[in-house]
Order: C-alpha cells, then structure tokens, then sequence
C-alpha cells in the first residue's frame, strides 16, 4: 500500500510542480517581450517627436498613459542627466534616478527582472537616437508591469493540481487498502493452513492456488510436511523396533529364570546351562545397545566428525589383524588386496566402525567350511575403493534393498544363531554418508557377496 502511494502520489506532486512552474515562467518571459517590443516602437517615437528636449508632447504622454493601463504598470523615462522627466504616477516627476539597472542601461546593458514575491517585472529599455549615426544612447525607459493575473491564474492552477491531488491521493489510499488486502489474502490463507496443520486440526496438504507464488510455496510445504510425517513414521517404527528388540533377550531370560525357578529339583547341569544361557542373553541386550548408541552417535551431522589424514592401508590391516581370530575360528580365510598406498582425510573410530561391520557379516555369513573374504583397496584421484567379497550364504534378491535398514535381518532364526542385531549395516551406511560416500552392494544366494564402498580422498565440509 506505501510503495502504491509513494508511486501514485510522487509523481503527480512532481508534475504539479513542474506544470505550475513551467506556465509561470512561459507567461512571464511572454509579457516581458511583449512588453519590451511595445517600449522599443515607444523609444522610437519619443526620438522622432524630440520628447527628451520636449516632455510635454500629448501623444507621447497618451501612449505613456495607454500602456500603463493596459499592463497596469508605471513607465519613467531618465535622460542623460540621469532626471527624471516622465513619471505615470507623477511621483518622481524631476527627481535623479541613480538606479544600477539604469546606470546599466545607459552604458549599453538592457535588463529585465521578474520579482514574483512583489508580483512584478521591471525592465529598462535604452531609448537611442536613430537620427544620428552611432544610436547613441540618449535615454532610458524605466518600466515595471504588474503580474498580479500571471499569478492569480497560478493560484487559480495550484488550487486545482491541489484539489486533483487529494481526490487522487483519497482514490490511491481506497485502491491500496483494497489491492493490499486482495494481494495478501492468499497469503494469509496459508499462514492459517500451516497453523491448522501446526495445531493439529488438518492432516491433508495445504493448497492455496491464487498464484503461482503461492502453489509454489504450498507445494514446497507438502513435500516437506511428507518428509516430516516419514521421519515421524519412521521414529515411530524405530521405537517400536528398539523395545521390541530390547524385551526380547529379556523374555528369554525371564522364561529361563522362571523354568529354574519352578523346578527347584533341577539337575546342576540344568541350571548352568541355563546360566549361560542367562549370560548370553545378557551379552545380546549388551550388544544391541551398543549398537544403538553408535547409531545415535553417527545420526548427527557431518560437522560432529573428527577429521584426520590416516593410512587408510594402515587401517584395513588392523581390522583385520583384530577380525583374524573371529575368522579362524569360523574357518574363513582373509585376504587383503592394496592396489596402492591410499591415505585420505577421515574419522578414524567411525570409518574403522564402518569398515569392521561389513568385514564382520563377511566372516559371519559364510560357508561352514572354506570360505574366504576378499578385500581390495584402490583409488584414483579423488576417491578411495574398498571392496569387500565373500564366499557367504548371499542375500535373497528381495532382502537387498533392506539389509541397510535398522532391526533388518534377512533370515530373522539364522541371524539370532550367528548374533546379528540388524543394526550393523545401518550404522555402516550412516558412517559413510557422513563421509560423503557411497555403499552398493551385490549378491548371489549361495554364492556369495560384494560390497562395494567409495568414499572421498578429501573431506568436504
Ligand atoms: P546383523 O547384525 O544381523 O549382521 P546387519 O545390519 O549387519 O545386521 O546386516 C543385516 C542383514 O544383512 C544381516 O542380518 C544378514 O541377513 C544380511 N547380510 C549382511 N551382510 C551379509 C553378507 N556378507 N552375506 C550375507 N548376508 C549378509
């Protein structure tokens, strides 16, 4: 509403302005020539009929007379002596005009001045002798007129621009309060949708097309008004995962306490089998919530990472000297393949995490006898490689998309055997994304696994 009334009002006092000023002047410089051409033919006679020796000649004094009438002025007529000899108000009738125009005008300088404050011009008009050669000058004609009714018609013109200006500054005010309130409309409209959805009262998407702005704000809200509900879904899930995983080694526990407890004829053997029993449980809910808090730890933000250059060679040989005995133990032999000498810029506990994981479910997944897990490193210049294949059990074609998932198992009995909490691979996935990097994976059932993770040389933040 202020930039329609700066925009509509502006302009049009700048035009009244320039209107009123540019007539002023046009019907000034107008009378003035006017007024000096009468003079001139007025000089010209006063020399033909000898009037500066002579100032009692009737015509000239009757035209003096005529054209003070007419522009409502006073005409003075000064000879050399500087005397006045000719006053239309007989006020200075003898006098000596020692006036600076004057002085000016004998020395060759005619001049005229508009006085707006007095409502005036004044202008003086040599009066040379056109009988001699050199035009001397003999005398000058003093002459103010009057411009009253130049400055009436500008009042007359400012009343009008004024009275133009306020209906039209009443018209803007009316048509920007209704423009404003039109324009904005749309925009309230989906601040209230957002407070419905805010307070909980709407479930559906928000759409306000008045504009396209305003689809185009609404559409940007749905899209992330779905992300939120999915990550709402998706914590809701995500609990109910976590407790449900969390009670059930305690269910065991409790169902193996109970039998102890009903039976207290129990063999010895009884009860230290279901002793460790007990304990293994207790390892299992010990083990699920660490891995749930590495998971917590790798769901901040990329900025939480502590970044350091390291030998990522250096780094696979360690994990494996640590996976080494889990590898003996389950029969499966490791192989490391460096291509070349790789360090890059990462956080060391989170990649080793990372990298451990996969290289884990490798010796886990495998065959009881015999199987190997290959791991090469490679690089170029702006990644690093890491594959990891095995000779394993492979993943079921429709599981493959899931295994990055929180809880997701493929085979929910034979992961509780080998000790899996499904939560592995999603911390893996996590670390990496915080790298910046990638994991794909693929997989043949009975066959075997690859994962294939790429991850930037530098860290970007
Ligand atoms: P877990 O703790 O159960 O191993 P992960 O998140 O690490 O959980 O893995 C998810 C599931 O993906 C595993 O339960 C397993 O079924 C499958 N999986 C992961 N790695 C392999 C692999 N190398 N070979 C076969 N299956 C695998």
């Amino acid at each position: 509403m202020v930039l329609l009334f700066i925009m509509g009002i502006v302009p049009a006092l700048i035009i009244e302005n320039v209107v009123v000023r540019s007539y002023e002047s046009r019907a000034v410089s107008q009378r003035t020539v006017m007024v000096k051409n009468q003079c001139d033919i007025l000089a010209d006679q006063l020399v033909k009929r000898g009037y500066m020796n002579n100032p009692t000649d009737e015509v000239i004094n009757a035209e003096c007379d005529m054209l003070t009438n007419i522009y409502n002025g006073r005409i003075l007529v000064i000879n050399q002596d500087d005397r006045v000899i000719k006053d239309t108000y007989n006020l200075d009738l003898g006098k000596t005009s020692l006036s600076q125009e004057v002085i000016d005008c004998f020395s060759g300088k005619e001049t005229s001045l508009y006085d707006d404050e007095h409502q005036y011009i004044e202008m003086t008009v040599a009066i040379r002798n056109t009988e001699s050669r050199a035009r001397e000058i003999i005398g000058v004609l003093l002459i103010s007129v009057s411009t009253v009714e130049i400055n009436n018609s500008k009042e007359i013109l400012e009343t009008r621009g004024t009275l133009t200006l306020g209906i039209a500054i009443v018209l803007i005010l009316i048509l920007g309060l209704i423009l404003s309130r039109v324009l904005v409309q749309p925009f309230q409209k989906i601040t209230s949708a957002i407070e419905g959805i805010t307070d909980g009262y709407q479930d559906e998407d928000i759409s306000v097309p008045d504009y396209v702005e305003t689809e185009l704000i609404t559409d940007a809200f749905n899209r992330m008004l779905t992300r939120v509900k999915t990550v709402d879904d998706t914590r809701d899930e995500f609990v109910s995962n976590v407790s449900h995983e969390l009670k059930t080694p305690l269910a065991s526990m409790k169902v193996l306490a109970d039998s102890l407890n009903m039976n207290p004829d129990a063999p010895l053997e009884q009860y230290k089998e279901f002793m460790k029993d007990i304990s293994d449980e207790i390892d299992r809910e010990n083990q699920i919530i660490s891995d749930l808090l590495s998971l917590v730890r790798m769901d901040k933000n990329a900025a939480d990472l502590n970044i350091e250059e390291i030998s990522i060679n250096e780094e696979l040989e360690q994990i494996l000297r640590r996976l080494e005995p889990i590898a003996s133990k389950a029969n499966v032999k490791l192989y490391l393949d460096s291509f070349r000498p790789v360090t890059a810029e990462v956080d060391e506990t989170k990649l080793t995490l990372a990298l451990t994981n996969v290289i884990e479910n490798a010796i886990k997944y495998n065959k009881p006898e015999g199987g190997w897990v290959r791991i090469s490193l490679n690089a170029d210049r702006k990644y690093f490689y890491v594959s990891i294949a095995d000779s394993g059990i492979g993943i079921p074609e429709d599981d493959v998309d899931s295994i990055f998932e929180r809880f997701y198992r493929v085979d929910k009995s034979h992961s509780r055997d080998i000790g899996g909490t499904g939560l592995g691979l999603a911390i893996t996935k996590s670390a990496i994304a915080m790298h910046r990097g990638a994991i794909r994976v693929n997989s043949k059932l009975g066959e075997g696994t690859t994962f294939s993770i790429r991850i930037p040389l530098m860290h970007v933040v």
